[in-house]
């Protein structure tokens, strides 16, 4: 049987020292996070950031818009929160409506306020292998879990599946500065399993049930960052848990694996960028 890859229990340890260094800082970080419509995966998540923050010691600051507010509006808010000295880190909860240009919402968040690691700036430190202000919250969660469970990165081949700018390409991308053998699949790939067979790791961030046991060679590690509802209803990842835990050697759950490493690592960044 595989050993499961906690997120939640690596979650808690790096809150309780993130509280502590919290206590000492006399100006406590603030993240104002914006969302905009009703969608109720998105109001969950804003909740959860929120209270989460907050009993961290983080000060919060939401702001609501309906889903048919403004490029411009959100933009004129995004210029506000910049330059207001006492908001530290900005975040846009994704996805926006339509009508909104994502790329040009992101673009306008000053790169040091950037908490999600997201605009081109800070992405692009990062793909030309420099130190960005922070690294974006799901793949730097994925690799804080990696590296606590001692899993060897260097000269190993990663299969990262999906392409997403939020999670495949900067995932790829840090597992390459970290020696890795890298390869990148997506919806356009000819013969997934043959290529995931080869992999001593694997990162799924598609958002269907992609990953089943025959596509995997034994003993390999698998990070499920999927999540969606199954057509029951029922929270589901990319992997097929009750076949592949029987045969690899480390597996993250969904829920309770990449899940629990993305809000870590929001305070972690909050917390940084406060510092810089
Ligand atoms: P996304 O923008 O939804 O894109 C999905 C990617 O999967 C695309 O690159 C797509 O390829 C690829 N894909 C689709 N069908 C495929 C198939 N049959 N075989 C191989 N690749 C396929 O990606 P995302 O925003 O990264 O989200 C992915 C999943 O992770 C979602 O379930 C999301 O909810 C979840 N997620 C979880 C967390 C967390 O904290 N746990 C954080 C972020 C995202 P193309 O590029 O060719 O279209």
């Amino acid at each position: 049987m595989a050993t499961i890859l906690d997120g939640k229990k690596l979650r808690d340890k790096i809150f309780e020292s993130l509280k502590a260094k919290l206590d000492k800082m006399p100006q406590k970080p603030t993240l104002a996070v914006i969302l905009v419509g009703e969608n109720p995966a998105s109001q969950i998540y804003v909740r959860n950031k929120k209270k989460t923050a907050e009993k961290l010691g983080i000060n919060s600051l939401s702001i609501e818009y309906p889903s048919d507010v403004s490029e411009e509006e959100l933009l004129n808010k995004i210029k506000e929160l910049n330059s207001n000295e006492k908001v530290t880190a900005i975040l846009v909860q994704l996805p926006l409506p339509a009508h909104i240009n994502k790329n040009k919402i992101i673009d306008a968040i000053l790169p040091q306020k950037d908490v999600d690691g997201l605009t081109p700036y800070n992405l692009g430190k990062l793909f030309s292998g420099e130190e960005p202000y922070v690294y974006p919250c799901t793949p730097k969660g994925i690799l804080l879990l990696l590296d606590e469970y001692n899993i060897e990165l260097e000269g190993k081949n990663i299969v990262v599946v999906g392409r997403s700018n939020l999670v495949g390409k900067p995932v790829a991308q840090m597992l390459l500065k970290r020696n890795a053998t890298v390869t990148m699949c997506h919806s356009h790939t000819k013969n997934l399993p043959e290529i995931t067979k080869t992999a001593d790791i694997i990162v799924s961030a598609v958002g269907k049930k992609v990953i089943g046991e025959k596509m995997l060679k034994s003993n390999c590690v698998v990070i499920d960052v999927g999540i969606f509802r199954d057509e029951n209803g029922k929270i589901s990842g990319d992997v097929d848990f009750e076949s592949v835990s029987k045969t690899a050697a480390y597996i993250s759950p969904v829920p309770g694996g990449v899940g629990p490493m993305t809000i870590a690592s929001l305070m972690l960044n909050t917390v940084e960028l406060a510092g810089k």
